[in-house]
């Protein structure tokens, strides 16, 4: 049997939809963010990133990198296995204390990623509860329609942040049949909120559990950076909130925190929590580090909401189709495939810009853009180049600028 053929065609596939992905390598520059290097075909070359998820660049944050350093020179590297076979380190529970105390929860538990902890965590929280219904809005991210799909309970997605449709399907529900409503805080393809007072109120009138990833969030809003619940004043509310320490973090790693029981409910039952070895000591002393930090220091959030502001008025007054957004994500839309890819190209090799191309199935087919994420280490100057980058860009390849371009989106 001839197996390479499959494999062949499934690129192919990927090849004729012009949505096969090419990764720049890039190496960033601790101390420079967002300037970074760009091993390209052609040799080495200076590049600003315009599309890090690291939205406040703590990954190169002195605090950061010093716990980081200081912790692996006393601990060293692995945590040595899972948590079942090799116990917890220290730098761990710190960690979780830490987390707990953000979210103004009993407790946190930390995974090896935010997608293993929607996953694992709302696959074995839906399996805890008999005949579980869970209601998903439309656009929540893979990890959580993966964690849905593996609970194997029946589940009712909800149109996108539509109040009146998500209780229409709870009073339509059995009223003592447990439920689930999942959603995400702040929504990073669009940049747009979820009414989470609202979709609190509809729980408690309903009866139902809340889930909401703040992966987008945790960090950049709220006085202490834990999110838009904390914002909005409502994280007593929410019964699981889930978050990254790999975004605004600058590390890697995911939690969830909530209430004693469904944390000790979740340790005691994911598979993915169980079955896998636990992050490094330094790694959780390095988040440790950004998420103390990012509660008490306004600097970094209020700079960074300043630039989103700044980057979304010069692409705009520049003719560039900037979607609405009510958050630091600056969509800028293509609307097509091909040309989206060739636009973050030519931004690459002509002007040393990098911003990656969102294809479907990150979006819908048609809704192709540019996602530009601002950080408070691009400075006037940067932003001043690329909307003129952008602009030059958008003429080449004959895409609509002005009047024209907002109509096309
Ligand atoms: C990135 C992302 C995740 C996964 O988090 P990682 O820590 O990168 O694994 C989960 N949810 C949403 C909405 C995300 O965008």
């Amino acid at each position: 049997m001839d197996y390479s053929q499959f494999f062949s065609a499934a690129l192919n596939r990927l090849h004729d939809e012009r949505r096969y992905r090419v990764f720049a390598d890039l190496e960033r520059i601790a101390g420079r963010f967002p300037h970074a290097v760009w091993h390209s075909p052609r040799g080495e070359r200076n590049v600003v990133i315009w599309c890090s998820n690291d939205y406040l660049g703590m990954g190169q944050h002195p605090k950061v990198v010093g716990a980081m350093v200081e912790s692996a020179t006393r601990s060293g590297t692995g945590a040595g296995g899972t948590r079942n076979i090799a116990g917890n380190n220290h730098s761990l529970i710190q960690l979780e204390q830490e987390l707990a105390d953000l979210h103004g929860k009993d407790s946190a538990l930390v995974f090896t990623s935010g997608y293993v902890s929607n996953q694992t965590g709302i696959s074995t929280l839906a399996k805890l509860l008999p005949n579980c219904l869970i209601l998903s809005d439309a656009l929540n991210h893979n990890s959580m329609i993966e964690g849905i799909r593996q609970s194997g309970c029946e589940r009712i997605v909800f149109r996108h942040n539509d109040l009146g449709h998500l209780e229409e399907l709870l009073r339509a529900a059995d009223p003592d049949r447990p439920k689930l409503i999942v959603c995400e805080s702040l929504y990073s393809m669009d940049g747009d909120v979820a009414p989470l007072a609202a979709i609190c109120d509809l729980a408690e009138r309903y009866g139902a559990l809340t889930y909401v990833d703040e992966v987008h969030a945790v960090g950049m809003y709220g006085p202490r950076g834990a999110g838009i619940a904390e914002r909005d004043a409502v994280m007593d509310r929410i019964d699981v909130i889930e978050g990254t320490l790999a975004k605004a973090f600058g590390c890697l790693g995911g939690y969830i925190a909530a209430r004693a029981d469904i944390i000790d409910a979740v340790r005691s039952y994911a598979p993915g929590f169980i079955f896998t070895t636990a992050l490094p000591p330094s790694i959780c002393s390095a988040a440790t580090a950004a998420i103390r930090h990012l509660k008490t220091s306004q600097w970094e959030r209020e700079r960074h909401q300043d630039r989103a502001a700044r980057v979304k008025a010069i692409l705009q007054a520049a003719g560039l189709p900037v979607m609405a957004s009510d958050t630091h994500i600056v969509p800028v839309f293509v609307g097509e495939p091909e040309r989206c890819k060739r636009a973050s190209d030519l931004l690459l090799e002509d002007h040393g810009i990098y911003i990656q191309p969102i294809n479907y199935p990150t979006v819908p087919k048609g809704a192709e853009r540019l996602r530009v994420t601002p950080s408070p280490y691009h400075d006037d100057v940067l932003i001043d180049r690329l909307a003129e980058a952008m602009v030059q860009v958008w003429e080449k390849l004959g895409l609509p600028l002005g009047a024209k371009a907002l109509a096309a989106e």
